[in-house]
């Protein structure tokens, strides 16, 4: 189990990398492998994955690049290029 989250948390950092520089495709490769391994180990995702991935279509978000983050109601509203919407408590 701890090794399942540790190449989750993994993924997410490589996703990271891939976003920032340019890669948009790889770092969907990466935000995928990591879900389906927390899916198979029924693991949530760590907070800042799921945060900065989209559900849609599992893209990094990037705040200012392929997604917009505005406040509304006390959440945060995060929209995907793709037109996807999360919406979180804001804290
Ligand atoms: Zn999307």
């Amino acid at each position: 189990m701890k090794i399942a989250a540790e190449r989750i948390e993994r993924l997410g950092l490589l996703a990271k990398e891939a976003a920032a520089a340019g890669d948009a495709e790889r770092a969907r490769t990466y935000v995928r492998r990591a879900r389906r391994i927390a899916e198979r180990h029924r693991l949530s995702l760590p907070r800042k994955l799921k945060r900065f991935s989209c559900d849609s279509c599992d893209s990094y978000l990037i705040p200012g690049r392929n997604a917009r983050v505005r406040t509304q109601d006390g959440h945060v509203v995060v929209t995907c290029d793709c037109g996807a919407h999360a919406r979180y408590p804001y804290d």
